[in-house]
């Protein structure tokens, strides 16, 4: 197959891909949205609230639940994690749901979506969870997350 027949191809099953993505329930629904990101603060210490502020005390739990030093633990956010979904296709769902946020809607900063605890979460918080790898921003990706959901591997 000759390489521009690859690429359309290729361009047309992403399309078809996108078309037939559905949307999230929390993505659509704010209130599962809110409830699903105060599990992740209540349980997997979501934060920090105000990112704009220095939280030594945030990092320097982090860097104790990780094990590695608090300059470290500052560099792994939701940005970089591997569970962060900012796919053009998640990025049209996510856009309302992602008001339901102060702090992402007054700072402008980049939203994703969180496929583990399934709500928007914002790039410069953190969790817990944080996996290396991220963010997901292509289909292969997002079926391998989907995949591994599904076998409980998430
Ligand atoms: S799992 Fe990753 S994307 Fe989800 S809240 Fe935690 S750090 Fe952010």
């Amino acid at each position: 197959m000759a390489v521009g027949d690859k690429i359309r191809k290729e361009a047309a099953e992403r399309l078809k891909k996108e078309e037939e993505f559905e949307c999230p329930d929390p993505t659509t629904d704010r209130k599962l949205n809110t409830a699903n990101r105060k599990v992740a603060v209540a349980e997997y210490s979501y934060g920090p609230s105000d990112p704009e502020e220095a939280n030594d005390g945030f990092w320097q739990e982090k860097a104790e639940v990780w094990g590695v030093s608090p300059s470290k633990a500052k560099g792994r956010k939701c940005g970089n994690c591997r569970v962060f979904d900012i796919t053009p296709w998640m990025q049209d769902c996510i856009q309302a749901a992602s008001q339901s946020d102060s702090y992402i809607k007054e700072s402008g900063v980049q939203s994703g979506y969180c496929r583990v605890h399934e709500f928007t979460c914002a790039a410069t918080r953190t969790c817990d969870f944080w996996i290396k790898g991220g963010p997901m921003n292509s289909e292969i990706e997002t079926e391998d997350i989907e995949e591994a959901r599904e076998e409980g591997e998430l």
